[in-house]
Order: structure tokens, then C-alpha cells, then sequence
């Protein structure tokens, strides 16, 4: 499986290992990137490699504890260390972390859409022998989901709404139904509500074919993972009084009107969530557990050559569930 693997040379940084890209996936930022050049008020500066989730085989560990061809998950966030969020344990805040494929890191670091991949070593987290990478691939997404499960303090037994269907949203349903709450799942898509189910949804809602009245106050946690403004002002509407409201959409600049009136009334506790810290661990932890089926999160494997083709098939709003890119050694698996 790693036969074709690229030696490591000399020139692998300092702390870095070089890796050989084995499954990575395709995320909203990328498609910001690739489409508008921006994300979230950031602007490209010049080209990238986009990419920033992805899993690979150690080719040189470099002088690290990494095992050559071993299988590791890539944390994207290159954290200072030193900071004040980051003697907080609170990476996803550093004030000068790096990160790849990404307009917020100047000069610009290459993204993991390519096969060798020179990453710091102690971002890598080996995984056991028996993990599938196209389910490693998750583990960074899946990261980002469960940090806004714990921002929106998601247990078992709670009765949790989330709003958008997307590759984000079906994470965190499954990531919630792991936990044992009872989700809900809305979307404008049927086929969307579809895959939500098989995610781990008890209930599929289509949005404009259920009465308001059914959902109001009736959700302790409500996920926000569309970036629609009426879905957020459906959140508003079907947290319960004190619920919590957790924002994991990679909402962007805008302005909208918004049933603030409910915050008050109802004494709404609105949470941001960006990326993500010990949760990397948790989404690693889970995903050797095998507890969720990531085959049923999955909309189309391309190979890592056909990069564009896979953006341009995620812009067209048919893939439902993630879409993942085989690094040339795995274009057959
Ligand atoms: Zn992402
Ligand atoms: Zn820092």
C-alpha cells in the first residue's frame, strides 16, 4: 500500500515530518476559495494549494516518534505554543497560528490537496492499523462538529436541532447521536433530510412541510450548520427558554434581520464555535471506535489529479454528504 511512497529529504523543516497524502476531503472554505477567492472577509493574496483536511503515511519521520508508513490524522492548526489561548489550551485562538490552504495564514502555506506533505510532526496523530483513511479524513471536520456540540453543551438525552444538512451538519448529527441525544434534522433538500437520517437523525424535517408550532421551544440545543439567516431565525424560534444555540456554519459577512426579541425573551445563550482543540483527539478517538459509519457521510471518492472536477461537482449542489480525494497511492481503495 505504501510501495510508490517518495523518500524524505533533507529538506523537510526542521520538527516536520514528510508524509505521503493518503485520503483528504473537500471543505466550504475550500469551495470560498475556489470560487471567490475569499473566505469569511479573508482574501487570497496569490495561489495555494487548498486543502486543509486530510490524512497521509509517514515517509521520513524526520528524527520524531513517527513510524515510517504509518497511517496519521493531520491537525491543520500549527499553534504558537506561547500564547495566552494557547496556555489556555485554546489553539483554535492563537494569535499567530498557522494554517494551510488558508487566506488567514500570510504568506500563504500550501493546503493538503497534494501527495507529499511536509507537516509538523507533533500535529500528526497516528491511528491504529484496523482505520480506514477514508474515514481519517473526517477527523479534522468531524473536530470542527464536535467542538459546536460541546460550545452548545450537547449530552445524552437532549433533544438537539440541526439546521443545515450539509457535510457539517450531518457530522454533527452523527457526533450528537453518538453522544445519545435525540436530533432532529432540517434542510430545504429531501435528499439532504435523506442522508441526515442515516447519519443518526430521528426525525428528518423539510423546511416549509412542518408546522412552526411543532417546533417551537421544543429543542434544548439547537446546531446552527447552514449559514441561512432563516434558519437561524428558525434556531431562535425552536430553542427552548435558557437553550443554547451553538453557530458551526462558516457563516459569512452580511447583514439580515433577526428575531433578536427572542434572545431576551427567552433568555437564549448564543455560542460561536471556530474549528476546534482537544476535540481532534475526540474526533480521532471516535473514529477508531468505528461507532460512526462514515460511508454514509461520503457523496464520491475522486482521485487527488481530479481536485478541480470534485470542487466543481461540490459548487453544483448535488453531492450530498462530503466529497473525498484519493492520494495517488490509494486510487484504487
Ligand atoms: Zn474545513
Ligand atoms: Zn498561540
Amino acid at each position: 500500500m505504501v510501495s510508490t511512497a517518495p523518500q524524505g529529504t533533507s529538506d523537510t523543516p526542521q520538527g516536520h515530518a514528510r508524509l505521503r497524502l493518503a485520503v483528504a476531503s473537500l471543505c466550504g472554505t475550500d469551495l470560498h476559495y475556489y470560487s471567490q477567492f475569499a473566505n469569511a472577509g479573508f482574501l487570497l493574496q496569490n495561489p495555494v494549494t487548498l486543502g486543509h483536511e486530510a490524512c497521509a503515511y509517514v515517509v521520513n519521520p524526520n528524527g520524531s516518534d513517527l513510524k515510517v508508513g504509518e497511517l496519521v490524522a493531520l491537525n491543520p492548526i500549527m499553534n504558537c505554543q506561547t500564547c495566552e489561548a494557547c496556555k489556555r489550551g485554546e489553539e483554535n485562538l492563537c494569535t499567530s497560528k498557522k494554517f494551510p490552504g488558508s487566506a488567514t495564514t500570510v504568506p500563504h502555506l500550501d493546503g493538503f490537496f497534494r501527495d507529499s506533505i511536509d507537516h509538523p510532526a507533533r500535529c500528526c496523530r497516528p491511528v491504529a492499523a484496523h482505520v480506514d483513511p477514508c474515514h481519517l479524513t473526517f477527523a479534522e471536520p468531524l473536530a470542527c462538529a464536535l467542538h459546536a456540540l460541546n460550545k452548545g453543551g450537547v449530552e445524552a438525552g437532549q433533544k438537539v436541532l440541526v439546521t443545515g444538512c450539509g457535510p457539517m451538519g450531518l457530522l454533527a448529527i452523527a457526533g450528537a447521536a453518538a453522544r445519545g441525544a435525540e436530533v432532529t434534522a432540517l434542510d430545504l433538500r429531501p435528499n439532504a433530510v435523506a442522508v441526515a437520517k442515516k447519519a443518526g437523525a430521528k426525525t428528518g424535517l423539510i423546511a416549509g412541510e412542518y408546522d412552526d408550532a411543532d417546533i417551537e421551544k421544543a429543542f434544548d440545543v439547537v446546531v446552527e450548520a447552514s449559514g441561512a439567516i432563516p434558519a437561524f431565525n428558525t434556531a431562535l424560534k425552536a430553542v427552548r427558554q435558557k437553550g443554547k444555540i451553538a453557530i458551526l456554519s462558516n457563516i459569512q459577512m452580511r447583514s439580515a434581520e433577526i428575531a433578536l426579541h427572542l434572545i431576551m425573551l427567552k433568555e437564549i445563550a448564543i455560542v460561536g464555535s471556530f474549528q476546534f482543540n482537544r476535540e481532534f483527539e475526540e474526533a480521532v478517538q471516535l473514529i477508531e471506535s468505528g461507532s460512526i459509519d462514515f460511508d454514509v457521510l461520503t457523496a464520491r471518492a475522486f482521485p487527488l489529479a481530479e481536485a478541480g472536477t470534485a470542487l466543481e461537482f461540490m459548487a453544483s449542489g448535488e453531492a450530498f454528504g462530503k466529497i473525498i480525494l484519493m492520494g495517488s497511492g490509494n486510487a484504487d481503495s
